[in-house]
């Protein structure tokens, strides 16, 4: 017997192609009546498009969400809100749309709806990171997890195949960390094998014809239960590095791609289950390698020096993921933290990580 505690979290998920065209119906249901549209720069074009099928529901678009929600866009959308008398939120695209969305229902408790389109997850989440000169804060907070998530998947064929992979192994990450959770419970689990194999076929049809729509489906249900698992589970190593290398100024998504298969051979011995269920969602015989041929085939990028990381900062953030102590399978030691940075730096593979 393996003990557990679970607690689901609410959420409403509408899934399919074209449901975009029910967004107005779910404010309704809702009880809403004046959504402000939230969004990148770049993707103002699809908020638009959603603000005119909400019609007189629409109470505008906002469209400078960025990464890592800032203080500063958040304190101008929240400005957007009082002056246009907004009830809720809809937030179109990426984890940045939607933490904009989350920062506002964390502040007003306003209803969200989350739309999104890319694999990141974040819409399954309570969980919420901000940044304030610099510094960045992460909360849990039941306020933030959105009341309904809508995904699109005609929204997603846009996603060009270098972020597709990138953020598709952004979520293969969420999986593969609950599967060695402390907090692991077995719906988590399934879940994350489920979505690991998906994702793994997904990317390598959507790499092969990005308008492959069956393959775009399977990455954005995958994308889902991953999310579900970062939302239902504590993460580990893996996620801790990409923290501190995401606040060294490294890209969120390609960081966690580089990373996966080095923060795996880290704990491999730690989480025999969990590798095993990796290797089997994969069809390889083992997690991390299969992981790093997996990237490797997509075209990803391999090394944090691809990434722009420079070799000085080794040291530093082998100190920083050290500095505070986390949950992990295997004991964090600075020598190892800094064998496996050093080998993720050059891109070497798991296979010759030193630990
Ligand atoms: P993102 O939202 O910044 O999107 C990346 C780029 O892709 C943007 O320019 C966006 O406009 C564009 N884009 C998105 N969808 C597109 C589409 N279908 N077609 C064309 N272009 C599209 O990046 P992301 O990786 O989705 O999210 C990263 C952010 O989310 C980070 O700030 C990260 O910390 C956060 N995040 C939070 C959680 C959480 O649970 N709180 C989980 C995952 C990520």
């Amino acid at each position: 017997m393996t003990p557990f505690t679970y607690d689901a979290l609410p959420a409403r998920v509408v899934f399919g192609s074209g449901t975009l065209r029910q967004l107005a119906a779910e404010l309704t249901r809702l009880g809403c009546r004046r959504a402000l549209v939230l969004s990148t720069p770049e993707q103002r074009g699809t908020a638009e498009m959603a603000s005119k099928l909400l019609g007189a529901a629409s109470a505008g678009v906002f469209a400078e969400a960025a990464m890592h929600t800032p203080a500063a866009a958040t304190a101008a959308a929240m400005e957007d809100v009082e002056r246009l008398g907004a009830d809720c939120m809809v937030s179109v695209g990426g984890g940045s749309a939607i933490g904009l969305g989350k920062a506002i229902a964390l502040r007003t408790d306003l209803p969200h709806i989350a739309v999104p389109t890319t694999y990141a997850g974040s819409e399954a989440t309570p969980i919420l990171g901000e940044t304030d000169g610099g510094e960045k804060v992460t909360q849990r907070s039941l306020r933030v997890l959105p009341e309904v998530i809508l995904y699109d998947v005609e929204l997603t064929l846009t996603l060009p195949p270098g972020l597709t992979v990138t953020s598709g192994l952004n979520a293969v990450a969420h999986a593969v960390e609950a599967l060695y959770a402390t907090d692991a419970n077995p719906v988590a689990s399934m879940l994350a094998e489920q979505a690991i194999g998906l994702l793994g076929s997904a990317l390598t049809a959507i790499v092969r014809d990005p308008s492959d729509t069956a393959a775009r489906s399977d990455a954005l249900y995958g994308a889902w239960a991953c999310g579900t698992c970062l939302g239902l589970v504590g993460m580990s190593l893996h996620h801790k590095l990409c923290h501190v290398l995401g606040g060294l100024g490294l890209p969120h998504a390609p960081t966690h791609a580089v990373m996966l298969p080095y923060a795996v051979a880290y704990n491999a011995a730690a989480a025999p289950d969990a590798m095993r269920r990796v290797a089997r969602a994969l069809g390889a015989s083992d997690a991390a390698t299969g992981l790093f041929a997996l990237a490797r085939s997509l075209g990803a990028p391999l090394s944090l020096a691809a990434l722009g990381m420079r070799s000085d900062d080794i040291g530093h953030a082998a100190d920083l993921a050290v500095a505070n102590p986390y949950p992990n399978p295997a004991p964090i030691t600075r020598e190892g933290i800094r064998g496996l940075l050093d080998a993720a730096f050059h891109g070497r593979g798991p296979a010759q990580q030193q630990h």
